[in-house]
């Protein structure tokens, strides 16, 4: 996914997507991943700018595996912390959205502590969950 991320933002224009997966008691299981350019190919304008009309055909494919959206995900030019815009605009505006920044333009490999963990908690705003880092968000290969 940061390869991704890495490659689609060229080091010089925020890039991001979703991660799809599923909730098994309280807890989020990723699957898969799909970049913003994949659903609009027009997202990238150095800030992303999605147009969300093009989502039916995730809605549906999400629909068609048993799948949802576990997370977003998106990069920023320096630091992991929302902006305003970030704040006012949540990707998915539903209580326990997650939303992951990472640093730098993903210019390489950044692992849980050093990278943005927000959860939506709709009119009472976001949480942060950064600083718990690998408690929070863990890395394994389950089958
Ligand atoms: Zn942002």
């Amino acid at each position: 996914m940061l390869q991704t991320l890495r490659e689609r933002g060229q080091g010089r224009r925020e890039s991001g997507g979703f991660l799809l997966g599923r909730s098994v008691e309280g807890r989020r299981y990723v699957t898969d991943f799909i970049a913003y350019d994949d659903i609009d190919p027009n997202a990238l304008q150095g800030i992303i700018v999605f147009d969300a009309s093009k989502l039916d055909a995730l809605w549906a494919h999400l629909e068609r595996e048993g799948l949802e959206v576990v997370a977003d995900v998106h990069t920023h030019p320096g630091g992991y912390r929302q902006s305003g815009t970030d704040q006012a605009h949540p990707m998915i505006p539903r209580r326990g959205h997650l939303a992951m920044i990472v640093p730098n333009f993903a210019d390489r490999d950044y692992r849980p502590g050093e990278i943005g963990l927000y959860e939506y908690q709709g009119r009472d705003g976001w949480r942060d969950h950064s600083a718990l880092g690998p408690t929070f968000l863990r890395l394994e290969w389950i089958s």
